[in-house]
């Protein structure tokens, strides 16, 4: 059974634990980076990423972090998780870091400057019906490199994509009783 970690620095993690809870992995809290070496997949949770990133930073995860993803660890990021993976940024906090490894380019808030938040229907590639969602002053994604899958756009814009074993959504699939995004994630990790 796989160890599937769920970043426990800030944010929704009782909701992406509980999401966990109900497919075939080993779920746990990671607060230090001897919890992040036992894991074989990692979910950065949605919450406030200039906080997160500044916790990791203080928890001295962020360069454990770093070497994991660059090393192939499977990582799901939703919301502030997609702005943790992204390489790039924009309206970041001063000297915002990320962890990086998906190559894409985010907007942060980029939803809010219209509406703070909104639910909708959305088609998702790989799922056979739409998920409901969940938008929090969601990132949207303004760039892909070419290794980038987008999987579901709003607003013109890309809202789930995926490289390789990094997946990330904009909205909230932990939000509610639809875990077809994690088991999604759950297969990338079981390879
Ligand atoms: N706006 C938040 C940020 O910039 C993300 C919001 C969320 O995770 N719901 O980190």
């Amino acid at each position: 059974t796989p160890t599937v970690g769920v970043l426990a620095l800030q944010g929704d993690v009782r909701e992406h634990l509980a999401a966990l809870g109900s497919l075939d992995v080993q779920a746990v809290a990671v607060r230090r980076p001897g919890e992040l070496d036992a894991c074989d997949g990692l979910i950065i949770p949605g919450g406030e990423s200039t906080t997160m990133a500044k916790l990791a930073r203080i928890f001295e995860l962020l360069d454990p972090l770093r070497k994991r993803v660059a090393a192939g660890l499977p990582v799901f990021g939703t919301c502030a998780g997609m702005i943790m993976l992204a390489d790039r940024v924009l309206d970041g906090a001063a000297g915002q870091e990320t962890v990086g490894g998906l190559d894409i380019t985010v907007r942060r808030n980029a939803f809010g400057r219209q509406v703070d938040s909104f639910e909708g229907s959305l088609d998702v590639a790989g799922l056979d019906s739409p998920v409901h969602g969940v938008f929090i002053r969601a990132p949207w994604v303004e760039q892909v490199g070419p290794e980038v899958e987008v999987l579901a756009s709003a607003a013109g814009h890309p809202v789930a994509v995926r490289q390789g074993p990094l997946l990330a959504t904009s909205f909230h699939p932990e939000v509610g009783s639809d875990v077809r995004l994690h088991r999604m994630f759950t297969e990338l990790v079981r390879g």
